[in-house]
């Protein structure tokens, strides 16, 4: 299974990868985690990446094609999220699969409208120890002190309000587009994911075939 999941930024691609990854034991590819990894590892180019990252802006095409491309080499089933923003990546993307002669089954939309998208990444906290994505309201943790306490809780440092507002700017323009180029392929999938997690992953399921 080659899927991408696409989609604003708090439409749950990170929350929909996790569940899909546990129903088909596909690889969750995140090139957001992977520029934090490497900035946070010191490395040189972690120093550069992070001048864009910081700002909230899109790191240079060749450098993030470079480093995303190793995963989809290594896996042959994956789920894609993140990765294309430009219709270069997007490009590049082909051109790998090409190489190996082999297809994207499908892009799934992930739609909701800007607001609830604030709402949602404002309210988002991620546990330091397991990774794993929650919302204050939608989605909370277990209870602190409970036996699968998953704290302490992070918050991203560009979930503040202005920031997300960018990066949704940064996504209608840059990367929305992709909308039509996959959907002259055929295989563009959108699901309404403004609706509960559960509701959502029952569609996203359905999409992959895999609904029960
Ligand atoms: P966001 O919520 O803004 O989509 P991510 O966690 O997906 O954040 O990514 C964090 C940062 O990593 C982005 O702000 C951007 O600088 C960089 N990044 C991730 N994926 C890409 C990509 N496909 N192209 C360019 N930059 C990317
Ligand atoms: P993305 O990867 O698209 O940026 P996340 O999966 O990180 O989005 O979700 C963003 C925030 O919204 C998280 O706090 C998550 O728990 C919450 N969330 C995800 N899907 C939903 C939903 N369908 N309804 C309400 N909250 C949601």
């Amino acid at each position: 299974m080659r899927v991408i999941l696409m989609g604003p930024q708090g439409a749950g691609k990170g929350t929909q990868a996790a569940k899909l990854e546990e129903e088909t034991g596909a690889t969750h590819i995140e090139t957001g985690d992977l520029v934090r990894s490497e900035i946070k590892s010191e490395t040189e180019l972690g120093q550069k990446i992070k001048e864009y990252s910081d700002k909230g802006e899109l790191v240079p095409d060749e450098i993030i094609i470079d480093m995303t491309k190793p995963y989809l080499d290594e896996n042959d089933s994956w789920i894609l999220d993140g990765f294309p923003r430009t219709q270069e990546q997007a490009r590049a993307l082909d051109e790998a699969l090409e190489d190996i002669g082999e297809e994207l089954d499908m892009v799934i939309v992930l739609e909701a409208d800007d607001d609830e998208l604030v709402e949602r990444l404002s309210g988002r906290r991620q546990s330091e120890a397991t990774g794993e994505v929650y919302h204050v309201e939608h989605n909370p943790p277990p209870e602190e002190g409970s036996e699968e306490d998953p704290g302490p809780f992070v918050q991203r440092e560009d979930d503040t309000e202005e920031a997300i507002r960018n990066r949704l700017d940064s996504y209608h323009e840059q990367t929305e587009p992709l909308k039509d180029f996959y959907e002259e392929k055929g295989i563009l999938v959108t699901v309404d994911a403004s609706k509960d997690i559960d509701e959502v992953t029952q569609e996203v399921l359905k999409a992959v075939g895999e609904d029960k």
